[in-house]
């Protein structure tokens, strides 16, 4: 039941933000970029060169090299000027982030996650629906049928489930209907 209970969290990941290779490119086309995690100092280093639109990103990490030719975009902003993204070469999403696994990828793509309170809540209501289901044994889609209790579990227990599964609900329509913006995702260190 407990598949998902390493879930990896994207702050312990090694990453690079847009940010850090516009530097590099405004500077000199190609060059150093210093990588580390969320949480902890860049103490590892990749090597970058600019072509048009894309990048080519180079690292040795422990588990060897790392090579990626990485896709850039821009879209407009609202008041004018442009954001700078990259694409994920695995799904080809925008994002202002990607890390650094044997491929460099997006979040979604490697299965990371944050920490709860910066999941968005969408997001983190959505998580919970889907534990109670599969704690009572349910189809993993959020409009189909509810279980009886399963064995060994109380009725006081399932009936509480339940409560919290229709609260939870009610909260993720409301958050579905109003998504609140949430910026995660957005690149970092943009000037
Ligand atoms: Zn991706």
């Amino acid at each position: 039941m407990a598949r998902r209970s390493v879930k990896r969290l994207a702050d312990t990941f090694l990453q690079v933000s847009i940010g850090q290779i516009l530097d590099v490119i405004r500077a000199s086309g190609s060059g150093i970029v210093p990588i580390g995690t969320a949480v902890d100092e860049a103490r590892l280093a990749a090597w970058v060169e600019h072509d048009e639109n894309h990048i080519l990103f180079e690292m040795a990490v422990g588990w060897g090299n790392v090579e990626q030719r990485i896709e850039l975009s821009e879209t407009p902003c609202h008041f004018g000027g442009k954001r700078n993204w990259f694409l994920c070469p695995c799904c080809e999403r925008r994002c202002g982030v990607l890390y650094i696994g044997k491929h460099v990828a997006c979040r979604i793509c490697h299965d990371l996650m944050y920490e709860c309170q910066f999941e968005a809540p969408r997001d983190r209501t959505l998580r919970r629906l889907k534990k109670i289901r599969r704690l009572i044994g349910a189809g993993m889609e959020l409009g189909g049928p509810l279980n009886p209790p399963p064995k060994g579990m109380s009725l006081r227990r399932w009936r509480a489930l339940i409560e919290d599964y229709n609260r939870l609900r009610e909260a993720y329509y409301i958050e579905s209907r109003f998504p609140r913006k949430w910026k995660n995702d957005a690149p970092r260190g943009r000037r």
